[in-house]
């Protein structure tokens, strides 16, 4: 029920840490991040609490300048450890952070089992993860608007392969999601306070929408990968 995301020359585990309680008022049942580290893509996520997953980050810390957070709302599958937000791959080299829900998943998750995936959570999040794995050639975003042509429902998503690690890939439709706009850092996250600590420049996505943030700058564009070009809205107010 809370997505954020960050890329740029910090340490990003507690600035997704951060963001998310930002995003608390909206309800959640479990939480998690991936990270980009000198190890790979890396994923904690934990059922109940942000202070859960913190305790667990405490532990082992994730080290990087780019990455994803969510707070989940079960909607398909309990709330549990596995069902938590990132999900993953086969591969486990891309993640995805969802709000909303895939109406489709079964028909696609049937479809990825015949081609060889194997699902390990109970989610319709987790399709969305072996979709694009499945239709990644060398390009996340190409990999990204191929996917969203196969899903119905509602959805923002924040995605992060390891394959291209200096990019996030934000996508808005029927969920709501803006993107921050700092200096040398970007933002996503799925309402303004979520990224109010960091800058008060944004871009408002509407829906059938998508985002390529890197640490340098942000691209707007349509599903169809139509570039886009906004004005920055400007936060005057405090929360
Ligand atoms: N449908 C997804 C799930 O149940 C996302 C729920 C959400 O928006 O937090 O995991």
């Amino acid at each position: 029920c809370g997505i954020v995301g960050y890329v740029g020359k910090r340490n990003s585990q507690n600035i997704l840490i951060e963001g998310l309680k930002k995003l608390e008022y909206r309800g959640y049942d479990s939480a998690g991040v991936a990270v980009y580290t000198q190890d790979g893509l890396q994923i904690t996520k934990s059922k109940g609490r942000l202070a859960n997953l913190e305790a667990v980050l405490d532990g082992a810390p994730l080290t990087g300048s780019i990455g994803i957070g969510h707070t989940r709302w079960a909607t398909h599958g309990k709330p549990s450890d596995v069902n938590s937000h990132p999900h993953t791959d086969n591969s486990r080299k891309f993640s995805v952070v969802h709000n909303g829900i895939i109406e489709n998943y079964m028909t696609l998750k049937e479809e990825l089992t015949a081609q060889g995936h194997v699902f390990v959570s109970e989610t319709d999040t987790e399709v969305i993860s072996h979709l694009i794995s499945s239709l990644y050639e060398g390009d996340i975003v190409k990999a990204v608007q191929k996917a969203i042509t196969r899903m119905t429902g509602a959805f923002a998503l924040g995605v992060l392969t390891e394959y291209e690690p200096e990019k996030l890939v934000a996508v808005r439709f029927f969920s709501p999601l803006i993107i921050g706009v700092g200096e040398g850092e970007n933002f996503i996250g799925s309402d303004i306070p979520a990224i109010l600590d960091h800058t008060r420049n944004v871009y408002i996505l509407n829906d059938g929408e998508m985002a390529v943030l890197t640490s340098e700058g942000v691209e707007l564009m349509t599903l169809e990968g139509n570039f886009i070009s906004r004005e920055l809205f400007h936060v005057d107010w405090d929360i």
